[in-house]
């Protein structure tokens, strides 16, 4: 019988009745057997994260300042969990050790880590699972790079062990103990470590959402959900900004070929969104598309040159200055005497006439067009491949709704295709992409 790790998002354990839903889900399925639980979440929109509250007491220890009705907050919380789920756990010389070493000048690192190191116990306890200590399984290496085939190696020797684990999110150590922590929403990177650690079957990830949906629903207005999607495609989307996943929880599992399924904590009968291998996915339709994703805030800067098609080394030339300026792009569409580069807004910040000259005395354009204010829109889907006719309808249904495409880039995979259009226009451009391959 295949094993599940199942990893809970803040909000999946914000208090006692979550923690509850939460047991519930985790018993329903004896193939459950390893947990990650994140740091209690918000309860509600006014209420605070706890990891937000911990890098406000180390902000606060950093400077002097006291930090102890801060800490009362932590405390309650946390106590108040215990109280309700009714678990033997003592946790006052926990926390009394956690506010000491926050005070005695502990790392912001370990300071955030210990809202997860706190609720691993209660989470095993609720359960009844044991608890393994993340920062003996998760390996950092002395420069306090994260260590894949340490983690790897600790992982399957140390959970090999334990028939039924609970293994909290989001940090790890390195050689000498020293606490590390992934950047934030790192828990889903610990999950699929475990994941990969027992060889799941399947990596479920709760969280408060019945997975991704085809668009963004503060756009269109009840987008379908997304059944199954690819790693690949995962990847367009989330570049995309359809986050559903810390990028790098990504890669574990890909690499292993392991599903991962995104849930809903507080609706556990939908199947949500399964994330699978590019093979795994099934027979699917051509012609569909599996989502619609976007972004504003970009930049092109055009570059015409008369003959600049039979210069050698424009190209590189050009992209020397972005480098040299520290500035990455993200497409660069050409034409015969063009060569325009599309860059996000906040790749720029106050460089832009810097660019400007140093790209003139670089390149000598005949022209230098700076237009801001660009979107860009990904129209993502295995079923575009070998299908004649998509970027027909794509472009149709843009003509139709009157919006002017600026920019086109099609990845030679055929997975995608991105327009660059007015960021006035976006949502339009949404609206009409998202109708036309959906509901038409
Ligand atoms: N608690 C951490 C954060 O808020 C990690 C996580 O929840 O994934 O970023």
């Amino acid at each position: 019988m295949g094993v599940k790790v199942t990893k809970f998002g803040g909000s999946s354990l914000a208090d006692a009745g979550m923690i509850m839903k939460v047991k519930a889900i985790v018993e329903a399925d004896a193939t459950r057997r390893y947990v990650v639980p994140s740091a209690p979440g918000k309860r509600n929109k006014a209420d605070q994260k706890i990891t937000d509250l911990l890098y406000l007491c180390h902000a606060h220890a950093t400077q002097g300042v006291p930090f102890d009705d801060v800490f009362a907050i932590i405390a309650e919380r946390y106590k108040q969990i215990v109280a309700d789920l009714g678990v033997d756990l003592d946790m006052t010389p926990l926390l009394d050790e956690v506010k000491t070493k926050i005070a005695g000048g502990a790392s912001a690192d370990y300071a955030a880590s210990r809202g997860e190191a706190l609720n691993g116990p209660i989470v095993a306890a609720a359960l009844g699972y044991d608890f393994v200590d993340a920062a003996e399984v998760v390996r950092f290496d002395e420069r306090g790079r994260f260590d894949a085939d340490a983690t790897q190696a600790a992982m399957s020797d140390r959970l090999g062990r334990h028939e039924r684990a609970v293994v909290p999110g989001f940090y790890g150590a390195t050689p000498d103990g020293t606490i590390k922590t992934f950047s934030r929403g790192g828990s889903d990177v610990t999950g699929a470590l475990v994941a990969r650690g027992v060889g799941a079957e399947v990596y479920e990830n709760w969280t408060d959402v019945s997975g991704m949906l085809m668009a963004d629903p503060r756009v269109v207005d009840n987008p379908r959900p997304i059944k199954v999607v690819t790693y690949k495609e995962l990847r367009e989307l989330a570049y995309m900004g359809a986050t559903v996943l810390h990028d790098e929880a990504i890669f574990p599992v890909r690499g292993a070929g392991i599903p991962v399924n995104i849930r809903n904590t507080n609706e556990p009968d939908n199947p949500g969104t399964m994330i699978v291998p590019s093979n795994g996915a099934g027979e699917y339709a051509h012609g569909v598309i599996t989502g619609i994703a976007g972004r504003k805030d970009f930049t092109v800067i055009a570059i015409e040159k008369a003959l600049m098609n039979a210069q050698l080394g424009f190209g590189r030339r050009v992209l020397e200055v972005l480098e040299a300026n520290g500035v990455s792009f993200e497409h660069m569409p050409t034409g015969i005497d063009t060569l325009s580069v599309v860059v996000a807004d906040a790749q720029l910040d106050g460089k832009i006439d810097t660019l400007i000259d140093e790209l003139t005395s670089a390149v000598k354009p005949d022209a230098i067009d700076v237009s801001p204010n660009m979107a860009l829109l990904a129209t993502v889907g295995r079923g575009m491949a070998h299908t004649p006719g998509m970027s027909a309808k794509l472009f149709g249904a843009l003509g139709d709704a009157g919006v002017n495409v600026r920019m086109i880039d099609q990845g030679s995979s055929e997975l995608n295709i991105i327009v660059g259009v007015e960021a006035d226009d976006f949502e339009t451009a949404m609206r009409a992409i998202y109708n036309r391959f959906v509901c038409e």
